[in-house]
């Protein structure tokens, strides 16, 4: 299983981000520790799992309304490492 450092996106969104949730403005988040994938749509007839682009994403939830972000990895410096 591929995982994140939480502590490392938190450091990352504060640097990047103007400020807290866009829906309740609290700078509470929560982060996934392992990472999901964003599988690019195919033929819906013919998808395989070995046939498919995707993006790697970080989920960030905010602890007081919900509201759950995706955060493309690729798109970041953040590094990842694998765990069982
Ligand atoms: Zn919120």
């Amino acid at each position: 299983m591929i995982k994140i450092d939480p502590n490392k996106v938190i450091k990352h969104l504060q640097s990047k981000w103007k400020a807290g949730c866009p829906y309740c403005q609290e700078s509470d988040f929560g982060i996934e520790n392992t990472l999901y994938h964003l599988h690019q749509a195919k033929d819906p007839t013919t998808v395989k799992a070995h046939d498919l682009n995707y993006i790697p994403l970080i989920v960030v939830g905010c602890n007081n309304c919900g509201n759950t972000t995706l955060i493309n990895l690729g798109l970041t410096e953040l590094e990842v490492f694998s765990a069982t």
